[in-house]
């Protein structure tokens, strides 16, 4: 299935990990970028898919989330940052994700994911000087 960016999203080579999201015109400061996309699954399911290498996985609401490496916009490439540019919201039903400032064309999109399906030892390779050495905020 070819991947349907969200508009203004583009994916590419990341310097945090893997492939990032990078913007492609200017998102304003407190305003959405894009909805997280992806299939809709109960949480027990998506603690079963946790224990794939590539995490796409993002909780609603403690019952169901939902797997954007299935019908995901780009938002699920989104990487972690202990210094973010983005915020998560659920609203809803529905997750989005809001720019915390100003984001320019070219910018990786980055957000504070606190919580993850990934063991709270995950170290976290952001490089933010205020980098808190974890994925998980614990
Ligand atoms: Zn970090």
């Amino acid at each position: 299935m070819p991947l349907k960016l969200a508009p203004g999203l583009s994916i590419r080579k990341s310097l945090i990990q893997g492939k990032g999201c990078f913007a492609t015109k200017t998102f304003p400061g407190g305003r959405k970028i894009a909805e997280y996309t992806g299939e809709r699954i109960p949480d027990q399911e998506a603690r079963r898919r946790a224990r794939r290498a590539k995490l796409r996985i993002c909780d609603i609401d403690g019952r169901f989330s939902l797997d954007g490496s299935r019908g995901g916009n780009g938002t699920h490439y989104i990487n972690h940052c202990c210094e973010p540019n983005a915020y998560m919201k659920t609203l809803h039903g529905h997750i989005l994700f809001l720019a915390l400032r100003d984001i320019s064309p070219g910018e990786e999109i980055t957000v504070d994911y606190e919580q993850t399906l990934h063991p709270d030892t995950k170290r976290c390779r952001c490089g933010a000087p205020t980098c808190r050495g974890t994925i998980n905020k614990i």
